[in-house]
C-alpha cells in the first residue's frame, strides 16, 4: 500500500503545483483572506483545540494558551498587519552604470512547500509555518505529527474547512507516508523535529535540490554565574524547565554553574516544585504528561542509566505516562543525562569552577538552539554572549524570547538551519528576485561595452 500511498500524495502534490501555477495565490488580498480564516479557525475551535491538546500531552488550560493558541494569534496578527509592507518591492542601491534602471528586490512565491510539524507544540508548530507560507504565496501541503494524534486529527479535521482545499492540502501519517511523501518534487521543505530524520529530510531533499528549513534541538544549558537572586532565578528556571514538562526543543536542558551556587539552589529547587506542582505532582492540574510510551521509555532509560543522584523527584508512572519533576546533581559530562537532549522533566545540575570554564564548557560541544545566563553581572552576561554561538540568547529567564514575532527563530550549526517566525518566516517562504527593468535610453554610452573592445573604454 506505500505505492498507493505515493501515488495518492503525488496526485496532491500536482493538482496544488497546477493551482499554484493559475497565481490565484499571488494577490495580498488572496494571502490576507487565508490568513483571516485560519485566525477564524483557531478562534471558533479553541474549546475543541484544548481538549486536543489535553488529550495529547495533559496541556493545562493556561499552558496551551499562553504556547499554542496566542503564540499563533499574534503571529497571525503580526502577519496580517505587516503583509503588505513586506509585499513592497525592495529598491536597492545603484551605480553609475544602472543609473537610469529601476533596480528592486521582488519577493516571489517558492511554489509548493511541505510543512512537516512536530507533536511538543502540535499546534502552533505546524500553524506558525503556515503562516509564514500562505503570507509569502505558496501552496502547501501540511503533515502534523502522528505522535500527537488527537491534535492531528482535529488539525486534518478543520484545515480542508477553513482554508482553500485548492491550494492547502493535509497529509496524515508516520515516518512511512513522510518518507513517500518526500519522494514528491517540493519547492521548500520545512522540518521541526530532531536531528536525526533531519538527515533523512536532507537526503530526500538533495534529489530535487530542495531548499531546506530545519527546526531542530539540542542541549540548551542555562549558565548561572555570579551574584544572582536565587530564589527569582529559579522560579525563572523551573518554569522554562518544566513547562510542558520538559518537551520544549527551548527547554533548558541542563544547569552550568559553581558548586556554591549550585548548593544554594538545590532547597529553593525543592520549595519551588512544591509551590509549583505540591508535593504530588502526578496529582497537580498544572503538569503535563510524556507525549507517549515510546518518550516515556527512553526518558526513564536515561535516569536509570545516569550516575547522578536523584535530589528532588524521581518519581514515576508508566500507566499515566507521568515523571515528576526531577533535579539530578553529581552529573558529569559522561552521565548518560549529557548525551543527549533530555525533552522531559528531568534536570541535571553540572558544576564548573567559572563562567570561563563554562564557556569552554559550551564552545567544546554543539551549538545548542539557545542559551540562557542568569546573573546579575551585565558585563559577564556579555562576555558569555560574545564568546558563544547558540540560536538565540536570553538572560535572566528561559523559553520567553521565542515568542516575540519579530525575532528570527531557528538554530545555528546542529540546532538547526534557518529560521522563521514574523518577517523572517515571509522570507523563507519567498525568493528575493532582482530585478533590474531597463529602458532603451542612452544606446550610445552603453555601445561602449560592445566588441570590438578598446582598453581606455575601461574608464568611461
Ligand atoms: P521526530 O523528529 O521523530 O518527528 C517529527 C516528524 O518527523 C513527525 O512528523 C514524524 O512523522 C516525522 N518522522 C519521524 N521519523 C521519520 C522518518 N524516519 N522519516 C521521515 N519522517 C519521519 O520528533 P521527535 O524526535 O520526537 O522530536 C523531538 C526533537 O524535535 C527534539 O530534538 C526537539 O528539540 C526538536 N524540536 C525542535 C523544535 C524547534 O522549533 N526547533 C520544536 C520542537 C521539537
Amino acid at each position: 500500500w506505500p505505492t498507493v500511498a505515493m501515488d495518492a500524495q503525488s496526485q496532491v502534490v500536482g493538482r496544488l503545483r497546477s493551482v499554484f501555477l493559475t497565481g490565484v495565490t499571488l494577490p495580498e488580498q488572496f494571502r490576507q483572506a487565508q490568513l483571516n480564516k485560519l485566525m477564524a479557525l483557531i478562534k471558533e475551535n479553541e474549546q475543541r483545540i484544548l481538549d486536543a491538546l489535553h488529550k495529547d500531552l495533559a496541556k493545562p488550560k493556561f499552558e496551551a494558551v499562553l504556547s499554542e493558541i496566542d503564540i499563533a494569534i499574534n503571529e497571525l496578527h503580526f502577519a496580517i498587519s505587516n503583509l503588505s509592507s513586506w509585499m513592497k518591492p525592495e529598491y536597492v542601491e545603484k551605480n553609475l552604470a544602472t543609473k537610469l534602471d529601476e533596480c528592486f528586490v521582488r519577493r516571489e512565491p517558492l511554489g509548493v512547500v511541505l510543512i512537516i510539524g512536530a507533536w511538543n507544540y502540535p499546534l502552533q508548530l505546524t500553524l506558525n509555518p503556515l503562516i509564514g507560507a500562505i503570507a509569502a504565496g505558496n501552496c502547501a501541503v501540511i503533515k502534523p505529527s502522528e505522535v500527537s494524534p488527537a491534535t492531528e486529527s482535529l488539525l486534518v479535521e478543520l484545515i480542508p474547512k477553513y482554508l482553500s482545499q485548492d491550494c492547502y492540502a493535509v497529509v496524515q501519517g508516520g515516518p512511512e507516508e513522510t518518507q513517500a511523501l518526500l519522494k514528491n518534487c517540493f519547492d521548500h521543505i520545512f522540518y521541526t523535529g530532531s536531528q536525526k530524520v533531519a538527515r533523512v529530510i536532507m537526503q530526500a531533499a538533495s534529489v530535487h535540490l530542495t531548499p531546506v528549513t530545519l527546526e531542530l534541538g539540542g542541549k540548551s544549558p542555562c549558565m548561572i554565574f555570579g551574584g544572582v537572586n536565587i530564589r527569582a532565578a529559579v522560579h525563572r528556571l523551573a518554569w522554562a524547565k518544566f513547562f510542558n514538562a520538559g518537551q520544549s526543543c527551548v527547554a533548558p536542558d541542563y544547569v552550568l554553574c559553581s558548586p556554591a551556587t549550585r548548593d544554594a539552589m538545590l532547597p529553593e529547587l525543592k520549595v519551588t516544585l512544591e509551590e509549583f506542582y505540591t508535593k504530588n505532582p502526578q496529582a497537580s492540574p498544572d503538569f503535563c504528561r510524556i507525549v507517549s510510551p515510546r518518550h516515556w521509555s527512553r526518558l526513564m532509560e536515561l535516569l536509570k542509566r545516569s550516575n547522578g543522584k536523584v535530589i528532588v523527584g524521581g518519581e514515576s508512572d508508566e500507566e499515566d505516562k507521568y515523571i515528576a519533576p526531577t533535579v539530578v546533581v553529581d552529573v558529569d559530562e559522561d552521565d548518560a543525562l549529557m548525551q543527549e537532549e533530555i525533552f522531559g522533566p528531568i534536570l541535571p545540575i553540572v558544576t564548573v569552577d567559572s563562567v570561563e570554564k563554562g564557556i569552554e564548557f559550551l564552545n567544546a560541544r554543539e551549538k545548542p538552539l539557545a542559551l540562557y545566563v542568569f546573573s546579575d553581572d551585565s558585563s559577564l552576561v556579555n562576555k558569555v554572549l560574545e564568546s558563544t554561538s547558540s540560536g538565540g540568547f536570553c538572560s535572566n529567564d528561559g523559553i520567553i524570547h521565542s515568542g516575540l514575532p519579530s525575532f528570527p527563530f531557528g538554530g545555528v550549526g546542529a540546532s538547526g538551519l534557518g529560521s522563521y517566525h514574523g518577517r523572517w518566516g515571509f522570507e523563507t517562504f519567498s525568493h528575493r528576485k532582482a530585478c533590474m527593468l531597463r529602458g532603451w535610453a542612452l544606446e550610445r554610452l552603453n555601445g561602449l561595452r560592445y566588441p570590438p573592445y578598446q582598453e581606455n573604454k575601461l574608464n568611461w
